[in-house]
């Protein structure tokens, strides 16, 4: 079976919208969402117009702030500060990558945690891994609601993941090994967590071996068909976050791909995500989603 990710990101789509329309009802503002993008990266531009326009269709206010590519760090850190205490914004994100004269630890270490609705600073990381409530960051976010939409349970399944980045598999891994009690505002908890969790890169010895074992595997490693169908048992669930350009005679010169050879581990899979239409969709809903918590939560502080 597909798992849709364009028609459940519809669907919270809709819940979104409906949610925003009733804070207005009750005269509240909507909530607010600033992008800060530096210098004119073509992805990160493609990326930023694709999260405002996302924003514009639920009725949650954006702000796009373009610096040039030469800002320095201070003044990007200046820029944080100021999205830090602008009341009217309820979360914002700095697009990356950064120029390379700009740190993007420092950056991301200045932002409020309460506004950080891509949840990578590290005090969202810290509190997630502590299980307290957190904005968790968006990829991981949207595979944890996807599975939970469709009542993939993980308890005591054991969960491979293939990648360690900051983005993806570090935080994937720790919200599928928790307890439950990391409770999401806004998203459906049951019985997520609990899982048995392995993490390989690329240095992990016979990466199809431990595949093999896994009733979930989660590819996030930017590698086209690395996952194959001798890498995987009759059954499992794959998660493929992978985004891969594959060039071609059409007119756009490139089609995307994932990590997974689709065609012939699709057979095998009782659930298992296209690309595109799987992850990609969720992440930017739960952008939406981050930013809707992020404004709960001010108006409880
Ligand atoms: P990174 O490049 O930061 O990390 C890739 C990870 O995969 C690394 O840990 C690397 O290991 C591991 N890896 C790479 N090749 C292999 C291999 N052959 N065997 C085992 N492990 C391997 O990537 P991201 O996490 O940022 O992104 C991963 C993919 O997901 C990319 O294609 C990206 O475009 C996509 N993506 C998609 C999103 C979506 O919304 N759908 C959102 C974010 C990312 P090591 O650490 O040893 O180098």
């Amino acid at each position: 079976m597909i798992l849709d990710g364009k028609q459940i990101s519809q669907t919270i789509r809709a819940e979104i919208r409906e949610e925003v329309q009733i804070l207005k009802a009750k005269g509240l503002r909507a909530p607010k969402l600033a992008v800060v993008i530096v210098g004119n990266n073509p992805a990160s531009e493609t990326y930023v117009a694709n999260k405002i326009k996302a924003c514009e269709e639920v009725g949650i206010a954006s702000e796009r702030i373009a610096l040039e590519a030469d800002i320095s760090e201070e003044q990007l850190l200046d820029e944080v500060k100021r999205l830090n205490n602008d009341p009217s914004v309820d979360g914002f994100i700095v697009q990356l990558p950064l120029p390379e004269h700009i740190s993007e630890t420092t950056i991301m270490s200045a932002i409020d945690y309460r506004k950080d609705v891509d949840g990578l600073t590290p005090e969202n990381v810290g509190r997630t891994v502590q299980g307290l409530p957190s904005l968790v960051s968006a990829t991981p976010r949207g595979i944890r609601e996807l599975l939970a939409r469709y009542d993939i349970r993980t308890e005591g399944k054991h969960v491979v993941v293939i990648g360690r980045s900051n983005i993806v598999g570090k935080p994937i891994a720790m919200l599928l090994m928790q307890r439950p009690y990391l409770s999401l505002p806004g998203m459906s908890a049951a019985s997520l967590g609990d899982a048995t969790v392995t993490v390989c890169h690329s240095k992990t010895r016979d990466l199809a071996a431990i595949c093999r074992t896994a009733d979930i595997i989660i590819v996030a490693a930017g590698s086209p068909k690395l996952l194959t169908a001798d890498m995987v048992k009759e059954g499992v669930v794959v998660i493929d976050v992978g985004i891969n350009r594959v060039e071609d005679d059409s007119p756009r010169g490139y089609h995307l791909v994932g990590d997974v050879d689709f065609e012939n581990v699709a057979p095998k899979a009782s659930f298992i995500t296209p690309v595109p239409g799987g992850v990609g969709p969720m992440t930017i809903v739960s952008l939406l989603q981050n930013t809707l918590q992020a404004f709960s939560q001010t108006l409880k502080s």
